[in-house]
């Protein structure tokens, strides 16, 4: 795992009642460099008293020389409440007054499993994607990437230690109930769940549970280069690595404590070779000053040096002008940007793919797909979340039909480039239903 340099240790006291836990736990503070002596434990009756340390631990003041703030995000070890058993929170943070946000993640309640892009719900967003169901056992991210809110402003990282079980009652029970879904994304909650990889172990249960199913696969998704314990890994013959890549100024300036630009292709070339396929996401795109140049220097990089499966496009989207403005150094970015998000901050208001209006995205997708092509051809290229009328316009460009496209992390892009649809689930939410 990450060399992190957490402000704080701390596990939840059930905890100790589970064997296995406790066993993860120690493997992932043994690579610390800590032991079980190092931690607090969080009991009914401390936990005022440590929910309050918890809520005031991060942002450090000063962070470790050459330890990017991300990696001392305070470590919450518990257990994941699955199905309808859960603590009741009321009578708890009555007593933790304004700290009492923190409970959930600090007590497992996480959301278990999650489509994030039903048809209905993409069409009012006017948003093209893929249904696919997402699986997550973190809360909170050592990465610090400033567009994203944990990243930005997360207060500690919230580890459910109670894999097997989740594997069990969660995620086997998802794969059989829902047969069209090839693909599962391990994601949910803003964690960059590989940074804690080997030690604590997700990768190895998920994917020897997907070898249970035949035609089963996993996603990782990651902004990391830390995948060296993949070539060890039994059952990666089900994984699929998905990168979110960048270029070496927004690697350096927007997102603190992820892997270097030309780090993760690396990485990225290596799990090729170990046999998992793998797949590029600019997304977001930033539009740093000398956007071209960066981008096309990054996209040469990787295609000098990997054959991706496919590669997707998203710029900056899910912000207003103000939220940008307000959590983004604009200083570093394009003026002709931020001068045109600020134009047309009414229009684009409430729109999923604000602040940036549609031509310059546009703009900025044709250069994205030109560059891509003169280092290979043949790649698979889409959008990723943008709107039905930039399909519209740009399907051509991209090569793919927006009702069927293959993309990084949709449910039905199994391994070889391929899409695998079933009679109840043919279509892309371009589309207005599955069928
Ligand atoms: S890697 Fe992902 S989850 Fe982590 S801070 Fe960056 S955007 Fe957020």
């Amino acid at each position: 795992m990450y060399d992190l340099k957490p402000a704080g240790l701390f596990a939840l006291d059930r905890v100790r009642g589970n064997a296995l836990c406790m066993t993860r736990m120690e493997r992932m503070l043994g690579a610390l460099g800590k032991t079980v002596d190092d931690v607090e434990w969080i009991t009914e009756g401390n936990l005022p008293e440590m929910v309050k340390r918890l809520a005031c631990l991060w942002p450090p003041t000063e962070p470790p020389p050459g330890t990017p703030p991300g990696y001392t995000r305070p470590l919450v070890f518990t257990t994941m409440e699955i199905g309808a058993q859960r603590t009741n929170l009321a009578p708890l943070q009555a007593r933790c007054g304004g700290q009492a946000g923190l409970l959930p993640a600090v007590f497992g309640q996480m959301t278990a499993v999650e489509d994030q892009h039903p048809h209905v719900r993409d069409r009012q967003n006017d948003c093209v994607c893929w249904p696919t169901m997402n699986f997550g056992t973190v809360m909170g991210c050592p990465h610090g990437c400033l567009y994203c809110g944990q990243g930005r402003a997360g207060k500690l990282l919230a580890i459910a230690l109670n894999l097997e079980e989740y594997m069990e009652k969660v995620v086997g029970p998802v794969i059989e109930t829902y047969p069209w879904n090839k693909v599962f994304r391990m994601i949910l909650h803003g964690a960059d769940l590989v940074t804690l990889e080997p030690e604590y172990g997700l990768f190895d249960v998920f994917t020897r549970k997907l070898a249970e199913y035949e035609g089963r696969y996993g996603y990782f998704h990651t902004a990391s280069a830390h995948l060296d314990w993949v070539a060890d890994l039994p059952r990666r013959d089900r994984l699929i690595g998905v990168w979110s890549v960048t270029c070496d100024a927004v690697a350096r300036d927007f997102e603190p404590g992820a892997g270097r630009a030309a780090d993760r292709f690396d990485a990225a070339r290596k799990c090729g070779e170990w046999g998992v396929p793998v797949r590029y996401k600019f997304k977001p795109i930033i539009p740093v000053r000398n956007w071209r140049e960066e981008y096309a220097r990054s996209i040469e990089y990787a295609l000098r040096r990997t054959s991706p499966e496919s590669i997707g496009f998203c710029l900056y989207i899910w912000n207003s002008f103000e939220h940008m403005e307000q959590t983004l150094p604009v200083d570093l970015l394009d003026p002709v940007f931020v001068d045109a998000a600020r134009k047309h901050a009414d229009e684009m208001r409430g729109k999923r793919q604000s602040p940036f209006p549609h031509e310059l995205r546009k703009e900025v997708y044709q250069f994205m797909i030109r560059e891509v092509r003169r280092w290979n051809k043949d790649v698979l290229l889409y959008v990723s979340t943008e709107t039905r009328e930039m399909w519209d316009e740009l399907a051509e460009e991209l090569g793919q039909n927006p009702r069927a496209y293959v993309c990084g992390c949709g449910a039905a892009a199994v391994p070889g480039a391929r899409l695998e649809l079933s009679p109840g689930f043919r279509f892309s939410t371009y589309h207005p239903s599955p069928t």
